[in-house]
């Protein structure tokens, strides 16, 4: 068998909504080891693009695909692709009333394991224990049932502990600054930054330039109208918070 290629690739990915378009080809490749920031105006499609890695099933793939390590992921359910290490950061996390915090991370460890391998107490309260320190986080805090009452920092806090928990191959941050003072951003950096490493690729979905300060990316793509219109370095997310969207825009429709 010929080694596979360890990246996130998205090739020519066109995805809709009903009957209305919103991907309209887009195009990726995010190697393991690499964290790519994906900008762009509201409404252009960066939340489409982060669901349809993970399956939601309220889009429907048109035509193009999504390879992780180079194996096709489109006819897959969510947790099969959860268990090749795909994480998915929400904009918006849900509640689970009734399941506390340890419950859940230990379940969903649990459900990343080949069948009949067990997650053992010793693993699993050792990398609570470490993965809390780096949050800066009460241990008491997994007793709290999953996300009912946080604030929002705390729920994004809690999403960078399921991340530190699970240990993800490839990791889709949707928008996971929204709403978050600077002390929460910095916490959530510092968790990120922790996972960083040959093994870690990902996409850090966001509008502002601002949590790119901590989490400096290998690479920026800008989304607009359905599209990657503009490619480049961490300079182009300084570009953006100096002079907005208004060029981008333009390039878009020059493209059209
Ligand atoms: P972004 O994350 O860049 O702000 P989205 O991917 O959320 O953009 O949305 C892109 C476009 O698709 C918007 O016009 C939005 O209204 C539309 N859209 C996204 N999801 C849905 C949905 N579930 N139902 C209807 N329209 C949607
Ligand atoms: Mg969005």
């Amino acid at each position: 068998m010929t080694e596979q290629p360890h990246q996130l690739e998205i090739r020519n990915l066109h995805a809709a909504v009903g009957d209305q378009p919103i991907l309209k080809g887009v195009n990726l490749v995010v190697p393991r080891g690499e964290l790519h920031a994906i900008m762009g105006p509201n409404g252009n499609g960066k939340s489409t693009l982060a669901k349809v890695i993970v399956g939601d099933p309220e889009y429907t793939v048109t035509e193009g695909e999504v390879l992780v390590d180079g194996v096709s992921i489109l006819e897959m359910e969510p947790d099969e692709r959860a268990r090749l290490g795909v994480f998915l950061a929400f904009q918006y996390p849900v509640e689970i009333p009734g399941v506390t915090i340890a419950n859940f991370l230990r379940l969903a460890m649990q459900a990343r394991k080949p069948e009949g391998e067990e997650v053992s107490f010793s693993e699993f309260y050792g990398k609570l224990t470490n993965a809390l320190k780096t949050l800066e986080w009460d241990e008491s805090i997994v007793e709290r049932y999953l996300n009912e009452g946080f604030s929002g920092g705390e729920k994004k806090r809690n999403e960078i502990l399921q991340m530190l928990m699970l240990e993800p191959n490839y990791i889709i941050m949707d928008e996971t600054d929204s709403g978050l003072d600077v002390d929460a951003l910095k916490v959530v950096a510092k968790g990120v930054n922790s996972l960083r490493g040959p093994n870690l690729g990902g996409l850090i979905i966001t509008h502002y330039q601002r949590l790119l300060n901590y989490i400096v990316p290998d690479k920026v793509h800008i989304i607009v109208n359905g599209r990657v219109v503009q490619s480049g370095g961490p300079e182009l997310a300084q570009k953006l918070d100096t002079e907005g969207y208004d060029w981008v825009k333009q390039l878009a429709a020059a493209g059209d």
